[in-house]
């Protein structure tokens, strides 16, 4: 039997997502659901790397939890994987305004993100998340406040999904600016947009640091009066700013930070040294004798 989650690819594709079905898909889940009017978010608290390393877990679950456990997967390079068309068992007991206690599996589609859970989304997945999360928001024709965190559901209980740059206002923000049909990625999409170098393909970083590290020299060939244009200061927008000091200012500080971090391991060193002779000293003092004195007093007379 087919499930009625099946219009998810073609919501997410619309968006310009990539999507890639798990074979048999539409037709798992624990039963059906009921009228869907969420999406749950997740983290899959899966292994360090691989692009979905938890896709076996999602699928069939562990021991005293069947699966499906989610209804899609959202990979490190933000592919989503469409799991379960059916009920999954993600969101446990819980309750939120709209959504009867204890009935998040049948009202709202659990998408489970491969992070470890300390934060270690990709940039990839900055943009992924909000921007899928949109196309299944508007399918259902509900808004930003229906993108919901397992943590908001089940507060006492759950931390995912863990680490988002800004946590849910932000999630939700760019949720909603999805669904007002601003589809032009922010500023942050297009600095933490992953570059792989020409030449060493496995050397991924995002724009801002080709940027900040990007030699000068290619700068300069640049077009000059560009660079020489001025920008308002963030901090005080009366004051302009050319953009090739900024960005000299931005390699400056990185510079600096560096060598601070090279001092703090220094001292680390130097502090590592001196607990070891404290620790060797405490271990040639002699042996405080232990044990309990009596006192006999004789009160005959
Ligand atoms: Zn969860």
């Amino acid at each position: 039997m087919t499930y009625s989650l099946t219009w998810m690819p073609g919501a997410l594709r619309d968006a310009g997502l990539r999507v890639e079905e798990v074979g048999g898909w539409q037709n798992r889940g624990h039963g059906g659901m009921r009228d869907v009017r969420g999406v749950l978010l997740h983290h899959t608290a899966g292994p360090a790397s691989g692009n979905l390393p938890s896709l076996h877990t999602l699928i069939h679950g562990r021991p005293k939890l069947p699966g499906p456990v989610c209804n899609l997967g959202l990979a490190r390079d933000g592919t989503w994987y469409a799991v379960a068309a059916g009920r999954a068992w993600h969101a446990g007991n819980g309750v939120w305004p709209g959504i009867g206690r204890d009935n998040g599996n049948d009202h709202l589609i659990g998408v489970e993100a491969e992070s470890t859970g300390r934060g270690d989304w990709t940039p990839a997945q900055l943009e992924s998340y909000p921007r899928g999360v949109a196309a299944l928001l508007r399918h259902l024709g509900r808004g930003p406040g229906w993108a919901i965190a397992h943590k908001e559901w089940a507060p006492h209980r759950k931390p995912d999904p863990a680490g988002w740059p800004g946590d849910m206002d932000s999630f939700r923000d760019r949720v909603a600016d999805y669904l007002e049909g601003d589809d032009l990625p922010s500023a942050a999409d297009v600095w933490n947009h992953p570059i792989a170098h020409p030449r060493k393909p496995e050397m991924v970083l995002p724009a801002w640091q080709w940027l900040a590290y990007g030699n000068e020299a290619s700068w300069l060939a640049a077009d000059g009066a560009w660079w020489e244009r001025p920008e308002p200061s963030h901090a005080n927008p009366d004051i302009p700013v050319r953009r090739f000091d900024f960005l000299r200012f931005v390699d400056s500080r990185t510079v600096h930070m560096e060598q601070q971090l090279a001092e703090m391991a220094q001292r680390q060193q130097e502090m590592a040294a001196t607990l070891a002779a404290l620790a060797r000293r405490t271990a040639a003092l002699p042996d405080i004798p232990t044990g309990t004195v009596s006192l006999s007093i004789d009160t005959s007379n």
